[in-house]
């Protein structure tokens, strides 16, 4: 099958590699029908995630059709069309029980993410996303084997396009959770830092749950006016002004509700800890972060969804003390959110293909990550199709 293949940094290949298959008896192989680039593949991309060999099979926002299952599956069977998250979950460990699925302590092989582990078990695997993360083959492929079968595929209703479900998958689960973290609802005031596809689909769900302001953050003004057209958000570049200052002001001098981190560690906006990140002597940069805590409220929440790696110098806990805010953060989990997520879009609430601006053949997919990561051609986000 052709399938995008790792090799270096900015060296993803679409090569022909071996066919998937069942390992075990709950395992299930999906035919990919569309897959996407996501915003936590471009950390690859950039070199920044470890544990990545040549030859692994990249991407974790697939759907598709199943195409074989193993003799324990129950849950799909041949031909039916499902949506897969990006986090394998078992569905019976101590985390899954209690809906923590991307805490999951059973599928992941590898050490995980966290640099002081003590005795912890690392968190659940995810598709196509280093041997840190269990090593398993990702879904920009055409076909993918889909472990623990009976808990990760979700049949998804004939009515609804590819694109109109795909991100269930990952971004739109991911934006639903950050915003159900940030406690958003009618009459809240949000700052969503990041307008890349997170960051556009958490202002489409904070709409959507009644937020009266959103304030959108980016410095890729064609992606904030997208948005503000959509979704009615004031846009804010931060290269033209601080941001921070700007929304405290805007609200009162007490800050918003809620901020949404929705940039992470390769956030930029500082020259020297861009350069420390290249370095290596700090993990993650902290210009986002610290505008998240900046403009919060007292009591407010800080809800982080963007991947932080490690460690940072300038952290500003004592100002999050100082104003007592509440911090939530952490990989989706996906599963417990997709069902409820479907229905908004089967009801016409979420139309979260509306971002989407590049479709590309599979066979393009280093092209399509060099637009998306360049955010050359105006992209939003981009779709990938199997087959010429
Ligand atoms: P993206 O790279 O397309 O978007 C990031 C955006 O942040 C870009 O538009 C960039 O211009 C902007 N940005 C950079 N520095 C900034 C700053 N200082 N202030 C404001 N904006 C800044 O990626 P995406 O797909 O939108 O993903 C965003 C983050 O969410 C990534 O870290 C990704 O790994 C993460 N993510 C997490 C989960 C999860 O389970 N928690 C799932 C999916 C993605
Ligand atoms: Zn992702």
């Amino acid at each position: 099958m052709r399938a995008v293949v790792y090799h270096a940094e900015r060296d993803f290949r679409v090569e022909t590699v071996a066919d998937p298959a069942l390992e075990a008896a709950d395992d299930a192989i999906v035919r990919v029908t569309t897959c996407a680039i996501c915003g936590s593949d471009l950390h690859m991309y950039h070199g920044k995630v470890l544990g990545l060999k040549p030859g692994d099979i990249l991407g974790h926002e697939f759907m598709g059709v199943v195409e074989e299952v193993g003799r324990e599956v129950t849950r799909v069977k041949k031909g039916d069309r499902v949506v897969v998250p990006f986090v394998i979950a078992c569905g019976q460990c101590y985390f899954c029980q209690k809906g923590l699925y991307s805490g999951c302590e059973r599928t992941n092989p590898g050490p995980g993410g966290a640099i002081n582990k003590k005795q912890l078990r690392p968190a659940a695997a995810f598709f196509g996303y280093s041997h840190l993360y269990g090593g398993v083959s990702g879904g920009q492929a055409e076909f993918v084997r889909v472990p623990h079968a009976n808990v990760n595929p979700f049949k998804v209703p004939d009515g609804l396009e590819d694109e109109q479900v795909l991100f269930l998958g990952d971004i739109l689960t991911t934006a639903y959770q950050a915003v159900a973290q940030a406690e958003v609802g009618p009459g809240s005031t949000v700052a969503i830092y990041g307008a890349g596809p997170v960051g556009l689909l958490c202002a489409e769900v904070a709409r959507h749950k009644g937020a009266r302001k959103i304030y959108l953050v980016d410095e890729e003004d064609y992606r904030t006016e997208f948005a503000a057209a959509q979704y009615g958000v004031t846009p804010l570049n931060y290269r033209d002004r601080d941001p921070a200052g700007f929304i405290v002001e805007d609200t009162d001098y007490r800050g918003v509700d809620a901020a949404i981190d929705a940039v992470g560690f390769e956030a930029k906006g500082s020259r020297i800890e861009s350069a420390l990140l290249e370095l290596k002597l700090e993990t993650s940069t902290g210009t986002a972060i610290r505008q998240c805590i900046a403009v919060t409220r007292r009591g407010g929440i800080v809800s982080i969804p963007g991947v932080y790696v490690g460690f940072m110098h300038a952290f500003l806990l004592g100002d999050a003390f100082d104003k007592g805010l509440t911090l939530r953060m952490g990989q989706t989990h996906v599963q417990k959110y997709l069902p409820g997520v479907l229905s908004l879009i089967e009801l016409g609430h979420l139309r979260p293909q509306e971002i989407i601006t590049h479709r590309m053949s599979l066979e393009d997919a280093a092209q399509g990550y060099d637009v998306f990561d360049r955010k050359r051609e105006q992209c939003r986000k981009v779709v990938l199709k199997p087959g010429k």
